[in-house]
């Protein structure tokens, strides 16, 4: 794969429409192969979340783009993922999918 970037494998992204755990889209993966994509597990959601685009619902025929909204880590510019929900405080917790970035953003 050309440019692949790595994604950490030790946390999983949410969906962030029902906040499942998303499943990489590559599989199988293990510590020397990097994930591209990956997917809502509600299979009716087709809710992606892309190491460079974050989180779409990708259309036939319609290059994937960065949401408005979508959070990026202030030290390497990659979109973040959903790690957490607090139903209590209703935030939920974000991620960075580089490799043992410590960066977490909340979001109400
Ligand atoms: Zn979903
Ligand atoms: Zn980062």
């Amino acid at each position: 794969m050309l440019n692949s970037q790595r994604m950490r494998t030790d946390i999983l992204p949410l969906c962030d429409q029902h906040y499942r755990t998303m499943e990489p889209v590559l599989a199988p993966y293990n510590a020397d192969y990097s994930i591209e994509f990956f997917r809502c597990t509600d299979k009716f959601c087709h809710r992606c979340f892309g190491e460079r685009v974050g989180y779409t619902t990708p259309k036939r025929g319609e290059a994937p783009t960065l949401a408005p909204n979508q959070p990026s880590c202030d030290r390497h510019g990659r979109p973040m993922f959903i790690i957490s929900l607090d139903r209590q405080r209703n935030h939920v917790t974000y991620a960075c999918p580089e490799p043992d970035c410590p960066e977490r953003l909340l979001r109400p």
